[in-house]
């Protein structure tokens, strides 16, 4: 029979991965604490309204990416393909706004797309994010990306950029829509079919094709949003700067940068690493001011970022394996009785000090177990034969020093006794 493997574009994360994403993890819980961002987790799936209305019927995540099917029970459903429509949903859902002005929620969690994989490109990925919902003001603007930027320099990702711009209020958008259009009806043979489409429906999103015959004639030809915002527009992104040079973030204005769906407002932005190749895209975030009220809860801005984990580990050049050890003692027993012994012993040593101890179910040689705790990376080896049980003895091998010494069994479990203990 064939093996069944898992999905393409899906990955397993083994115990040597898992122990490294649980670091990063707790760093990015850390943070987040300290910034005062409460964590939220939605479910996995969602009505599939939510996206056509969250992140809009023609972009590409909607229209060819996602993961939909109808249940037994006649439901739309589908897997999340994003986390700021899900989160914004909570919100409005649980009525978080009338408990606070200000709701400052944060997640790190899967999500899933049809894409075509490749090295940072999965079908099933995480992201980490942050999500303000309730301020209108540059300051929270400026928080987000801070925030942003400042993580990745924690983790000590090198060759970061910071693109920002901003696409300014909604009434702007229409009056600015049709210059676009203008301008570019001329050159429009020469676009391809995807930005074709895109000129009458969702114009913006010209700014997001990535062939370069596209971008060249857009180069030439295509008016930037930036120069057709209000002076109050412009005063909102001024101050999004300002905070950002006071707190020496450095960052380049990208006219380019565009979010192109209604909701979006004001300020956009994205984080690359020069170290990530093709895919260098680390973080994109902005300001969706009118989403709260698109999905149908009461008029919020709000402001955020989503964030690549699988990116962030290719950021690290900690693509592959991982020395990590897996526990901290390995209780090396011969024969039935010493194995008894050994569990009741190793029990109290977890007990006491917290420390990890794994003892041998396998009933191996002296010489396999010492391969499997060489393997398992541990700091001691306690070995424990009926010679040593009826001598009321274990020895115990320091792996780093190879230095053994016989220890009583009754005074075991003190000698793990770990630094800072009493
Ligand atoms: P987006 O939600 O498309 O704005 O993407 C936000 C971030 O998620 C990107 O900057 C990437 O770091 C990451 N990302 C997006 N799509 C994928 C994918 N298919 N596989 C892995 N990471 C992704």
């Amino acid at each position: 029979m064939d093996n069944i493997r898992s999905v393409k574009g899906t990955k397993d994360l083994l115990p040597h991965d898992t122990i490294h994403w649980r670091e990063v993890e707790n760093i990015i819980h850390q943070f987040m604490a300290v910034h005062g961002y409460g964590e939220i987790r939605t479910p996995v799936f969602e009505d599939t309204k939510l996206f056509h209305r969250g992140i809009g019927k023609d972009t590409d995540i909607v229209s060819k990416e996602m993961y939909s099917w109808t249940d037994q029970g006649g439901d739309n459903l589908t897997l999340r393909p994003e986390l700021t429509a899900p989160v914004v949903r909570a919100y409005i859902q649980h009525q978080m706004g009338t408990l606070r002005p200000l709701n400052r929620l944060y997640y790190i969690d899967s999500l899933f797309r049809r894409e075509r994989p490749q090295k940072g490109r999965q079908r099933e990925f995480h992201q980490f994010g942050i999500e303000a919902i309730g301020s209108p003001h540059p300051e929270q603007d400026a928080e987000v990306i801070t925030m942003a930027y400042k993580i990745y320099e924690t983790f000590g990702i090198k060759g970061l950029s910071v693109k920002i711009n901003s696409i300014g209020s909604a009434e702007i958008r229409e009056p600015y829509l049709a210059t676009l259009r203008d301008a570019l009806n001329s050159v429009k043979s020469a676009l391809c079919n995807t930005c074709q489409n895109r000129i009458d429906k969702n114009a913006l999103r010209l700014f997001d094709c990535k062939n370069p015959a596209c971008q060249e004639i857009l180069d030439k030809n295509a008016p930037f949003i930036f120069d057709h915002i209000t002076d109050n527009d412009r005063s909102h992104f001024g101050r999004v700067t300002a905070i950002l040079d006071e707190m020496g973030i450095p960052y380049d204005h990208d006219r380019k940068l565009v979010r192109g769906l209604d909701y979006y407002t004001h300020t956009t932005f994205e984080i690359t690493s020069s170290t990530l190749g093709a895919q260098d895209a680390l973080c994109g975030g902005g300001r969706y001011d009118k989403l709260v009220e698109e999905l149908g809860g009461k008029s919020t801005p709000a402001v955020g970022f989503a964030a690549g984990m699988e990116r962030l580990f290719i950021a690290f050049g900690d693509d592959g394996e991982h020395e990590h050890s897996l526990a901290d003692i390995y209780f090396l027993t011969l024969g039935e009785k010493a194995t008894q012994k050994g569990f009741v012993l190793a029990e109290e040593i977890r007990e006491k000090h917290g420390v990890s101890v794994v003892s041998e179910t396998l009933q191996r040689s002296m010489k396999a177990q010492m391969r499997e705790a060489n393997r398992l990376g541990v700091q001691f080896v306690v070995i424990l034969g009926d010679n040593e049980l009826e001598k009321g003895i274990a020895v115990v091998k320091n792996m780093d020093s190879s230095e053994q010494e016989e220890i009583p069994l009754d005074k075991l479990s003190d000698h793990f006794m770990v630094d800072g203990q009493e």
